[in-house]
């Protein structure tokens, strides 16, 4: 069975484990480094990123992620995790993870509307798709070979980059599991090439 690792230090980790344990895969909640050996795939779910990324630094988790990484282990960004995957954040000197290759600015849906419910039409997928999106952020620019797989207000707000995934809005709450199964296929895909 599949193993996948759900970052649980602050945020959406609840509703990320649903979806995976829906999908007949064991998830692991990650707290300390102990809990990164042996995972196929990890999330990086939503929630604050300031808050989550001084936690990854307090719990020394950042240089055993990007260990992952480097491993080429699956990556799936959700809001927040996207902020923290994201090469560059708009404001900010400093990228967190520095991962994925896309420029990423925070809370760019507007400040009166903090959240809304749309469909997203997603590359591949014939019914649209529903996205809560809370204060989210929006890629800006994304790099040569970042597949994008969906737009709101011509922002884009879906996109995957090899073995990173990164997602503006909330999947996991809405009872639709296609992004997670997205994700999903991504990590068999990886676990059975790197086992050949
Ligand atoms: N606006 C938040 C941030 O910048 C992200 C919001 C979310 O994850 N729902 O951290």
């Amino acid at each position: 069975m599949l193993k996948i690792g759900i970052l649980a230090l602050q945020g959406a980790v609840r509703e990320h484990i649903r979806q995976i344990e829906e999908l007949d895969c064991e998830a692991i909640p990650v707290k300390s480094i102990d809990d990164l050996k042996e995972i196929n795939g990890l999330v990086l779910p939503g929630g604050e990123s300031t808050t989550i990324s001084k936690l990854v630094d307090r719990y020394d988790l950042i240089e055993p992620i990007r260990d992952l990484a480097d491993n080429g282990i699956p990556m799936f960004g959700t809001c927040a995790g996207l902020i923290l995957l994201a090469k560059k954040v708009v404001g900010y000197d400093e990228p967190h993870l520095g991962l994925m290759d896309v420029v990423v600015e925070r809370n760019s849906f507007g400040r009166q509307v903090d959240s809304f419910e749309v469909e997203l039409s997603m590359l591949g997928e014939e019914e649209d798709i529903p996205a809560v999106f809370i204060r989210a952020p929006h890629i800006v620019i994304a790099g040569e070979n970042v597949e994008v797989l969906a737009k709101h207000e011509e922002r884009i707000v879906l996109a995957r980059d090899g073995q990173f995934l990164g997602c503006s809005f909330h999947p996991e709450l809405t009872e639709d599991t296609r992004i997670m199964k997205y994700f999903i296929n991504m990590v068999r895909e990886n676990t059975i090439i790197s086992s050949q």
